[in-house]
């Protein structure tokens, strides 16, 4: 039987039961005044009141698990939004905004400023260092940007316009720092420019020292590499992709793929994205990256924590429109 016929996709009422299951799975707290005193919260009952509404006897206000989380103030059936987190919680690739215009029978619009927020449900903040002994952490960097973008990057804007000289294929481009725990997360970083003072401290905050560094040959990764219990580069101008050593594999094989997968989906699916959002597509793939079926979650569970990331992630029109 397919999952999307599953009762909170189509009815209301449930929707609302599967989404207050998870958002309160400790018991309902009132998001006006914290109150989490369940004998003095009532649902209120009646044809005439909406669904999901419940009463706080402390601060006699009413309110709906919808209140301070991303689906606040917004006017689409809420078993639409989990129709839409479940199809992009499990498409590797992503779903476009006309995919989901078109499957959800939603306007643009809406399904634009609704997947932003889902993708915002989907980032994940204070995380603490990966890696650790014994650990192996790939470090990379790619670019990513359309072709027909030119804006300068910052520190050239600052210098003016440069009259001559090559550039550097991916001038134009948005640099993006990858790290990878070999068997376990990633996380990514859009940066301004990819400079070996930006690595460096992404890099130091993010890994433990404890663990064993792996990149390519680029020259931003050498000083870091010295902070580590070990840093290991392969000769990619040199056509080495991989060295195999007693106790090792050297490669960054890892981040390289997950990279490819990004670029892929991002091209096929998001072709227009403009840099102010690319951090929110970059928390969208790390987010099923990180939840894959390796590690032991299938497409229910990952559409299952978008909704534990949805509370206290609400954004309105305007704050999704300037980034
Ligand atoms: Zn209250």
């Amino acid at each position: 039987m397919s999952v999307l016929t599953d009762k909170h996709f189509h009815n209301e009422a449930a929707a609302y039961a599967f989404v207050e299951k998870r958002i309160w799975a400790n018991g309902i707290t009132c998001p006006h005044c914290r109150n989490s005193d369940q004998a003095r919260i009532g649902a209120l009952g009646g044809k005439s009141t909406r669904i999901g509404v419940r009463k706080c006897y402390a601060c006699r206000k009413p309110f709906t698990v919808k209140v301070g989380t991303i689906f606040e103030s917004s006017h689409l059936p809420l078993h639409l939004w989990l129709q839409a987190i479940y199809l992009l919680a499990s498409s590797k690739k992503g779903i476009s905004t006309q995919q989901l215009h078109r499957t959800l029978g939603i306007t643009l619009k809406s399904a634009w400023f609704l997947s932003h927020r889902i993708r915002e449900a989907m980032r994940e903040g204070n995380l603490g260092p990966m890696g650790g002994e014994g650990k192996t952490v790939e470090a990379d960097e790619t670019y990513y940007g359309p072709k027909k973008d030119q804006t300068p990057r910052p520190r050239d804007a600052a210098q003016g316009p440069r009259t001559g000289g090559k550039r550097k294929p991916g001038f134009y481009k948005r640099p993006i720092l990858g790290l990878v725990e070999r068997g376990g997360q990633v996380r990514t970083f859009h940066v301004v420019q990819a400079t070996k003072e930006n690595v460096a401290k992404l890099v130091t905050e993010n890994v433990r020292a404890e663990s064993a560094l792996m990149t390519d040959e680029s020259h931003i990764y050498t000083a870091v590499g010295k902070t580590f219990a070990s840093h290991d580069t392969t000769k990619h101008a040199a056509d080495e992709y991989v060295r195999y050593e007693p106790g090792k594999v050297v490669h960054s094989n890892t981040i390289e793929n997950y990279f490819s997968v990004f670029k892929r989906g991002m091209r096929g699916v998001y072709q227009h994205c403009d840099e102010k959002h690319l951090h929110r597509y970059l928390a969208e793939f790390e987010f099923r990256y990180n939840r894959r079926m390796a590690l032991g979650v299938n497409d229910l569970a990952r559409a299952d924590s978008v909704l534990t990331g949805a509370v206290g992630k609400r954004l309105t029109y305007e704050t999704t429109r300037q980034g």
